[in-house]
């Protein structure tokens, strides 16, 4: 591994490193992602997610948002209902799409995992483990866990929950934060009619809840979220469901509405993973002068906006900007993405720790005033609300490098 000196150093090959690397390419400016995995493994956590009309926006700024057209479907409504029987609020994500200029789109992350490293090509290095960095006044130097170095103007950790790039910039601070829920994820097929495409689907019980909808291979993503006392009481513990998965949610959700039963019967049990959800409380400051934070490293959030990816994706655009418009000044290049993204990122996190809270009880007396409120005031309050601070992206404009304008 050589590492060229001129060569923006991104630690992580996820959604954030490897769209850091295609934005600073449309740029002009040269940058590598370093993947401690020896494999792209794709599948590991999350295996649908929405791109919301935020990120698809920050992908135009780059010209790649419609190879979202090519992997995903587009979104067309976003359902609540009630385990009980019942809607709670239908939301129209096509209005949604008028209104902020871009479709959403459910999209199987290992395809666009595949999409992104494809585009990303040579500059992706597996098989890389960041274990520490030093810098200095001109630049910063990266050792890997196997006793090589690389050396580069800038270090970027893009390295995820748990980030080593973080941990060496804020040794004190206290693990992620366990949000006392599990989420497990299924993938599997159905008849269409049985779960219609373009549809959202997001029914609440009392401590667990079921998430649905179709990828843009027709095959059906859903997400089955317990509580830590639901967990516990299904035989597993407080955190991660162990073997036996598919048997504990068929006892939690086995006379839920139609078809949840039937996806998870539909499901192999090897093909059930279940994911602790972690977040981090916010921080003032993730730069240096040469290194700084993206996606999940800079602000994990749970994924009860279905945010995290999104986010990743605008910090990335934005950081590309911040460092194309400050010339040879990083320091201030990096205090302005800081400036422009953490304000954002930390309102976003924060709103999603709050819907998860309430998404999690299980108190009957509270979970029926919650549906109730959901009946009467989720279409006209949350909608706007949320809809607005989570789309209303600030990424604007981009410098399009001439090798990356959309016509090349
Ligand atoms: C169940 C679930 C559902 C979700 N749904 C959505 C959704 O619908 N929409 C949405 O926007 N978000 C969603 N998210 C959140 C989303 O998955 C994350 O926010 C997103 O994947 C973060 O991307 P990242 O690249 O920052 O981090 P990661 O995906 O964690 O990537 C970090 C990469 O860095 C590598 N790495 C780590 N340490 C090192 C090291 N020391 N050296 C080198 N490489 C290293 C890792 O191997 C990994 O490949 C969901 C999450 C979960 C768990």
């Amino acid at each position: 591994m050589t590492g060229e000196h001129d060569e923006i150093v991104v630690m992580g090959g996820g959604i954030a490193g490897l769209t850091t690397v295609l934005a600073l390419r449309a740029a002009g400016i040269r940058a590598r992602a370093y993947e401690r995995a020896p494999v792209l493994r794709a599948a590991a956590s999350g295996n649908g997610l929405v791109i919301w009309h935020n990120a698809v926006l920050a992908l135009r700024a780059i010209g790649l948002d419609t190879h979202l057209d090519d992997i995903g479907a587009k979104l067309r409504r976003y359902r609540f209902r009630s385990r009980r029987g019942g809607g709670l609020a239908d939301w129209s994500v096509e209005d949604g799409a008028r209104r902020h200029g871009a479709p959403a789109y459910t999209v199987s992350r290992p395809a666009l995992h595949r999409m992104l490293s494809e585009l990303v090509g040579d500059d992706l290095v597996l098989g890389a483990r960041c274990e520490d960095f030093a810098e200095d006044t001109d630049g910063v130097t990266v050792r890997f866990d196997d006793g090589r170095e690389i050396r580069g103007p800038l270090l970027v950790g893009a390295d995820g929950l748990r980030s080593t790039v973080r941990r060496r910039l804020m040794p004190y601070e206290p693990p992620p934060h366990y949000a006392k829920m599990t989420a497990c994820q299924g993938t599997t097929r159905m008849p269409l009619d049985k779960v219609p495409a373009g549809v959202f689907v997001n029914t609440f019980g009392e401590g667990s809840w079921f998430v649905y909808y179709r990828l843009g291979d027709d095959s059906v993503y859903w997400d089955a979220v317990l509580n830590d006392r639901t967990s516990r009481r299904l035989g597993g513990s407080a955190r991660s469901l162990g073997l036996g998965t598919r048997e504990a949610l068929l006892r939690e959700f086995g006379h839920w509405p139609a078809p949840v039963p039937a996806l998870i019967q539909a499901t192999g049990e090897d093909e059930i993973l279940p994911v602790d959800i972690y977040d981090r409380d916010p921080v003032e400051r993730w730069s240096t002068d040469r290194v700084t934070l993206v996606g999940d490293a800079a602000q994990p959030m749970t994924f009860n906006l279905g945010q995290g990816a999104n986010q990743a994706i605008e910090g990335a655009i934005v950081l590309a900007q911040c460092l194309s418009s400050a010339g040879d000044d990083t320091a201030a290049a990096l205090a302005a993405y800081e400036r422009r993204r953490i304000g954002r990122a930390v309102r976003i996190a924060r709103r999603s720790r709050t819907n998860g809270v309430l998404s999690r009880r299980r108190n009957p007396v509270v979970c029926r005033s919650r549906d109730a409120f959901m009946r009467v005031a989720f279409d006209r309050l949350v909608y706007r609300k949320t809809y607005q601070l989570t789309m209303d992206t600030d990424v604007g404009d981009f410098p399009l490098h001439p090798r990356m304008s959309k016509s090349s």
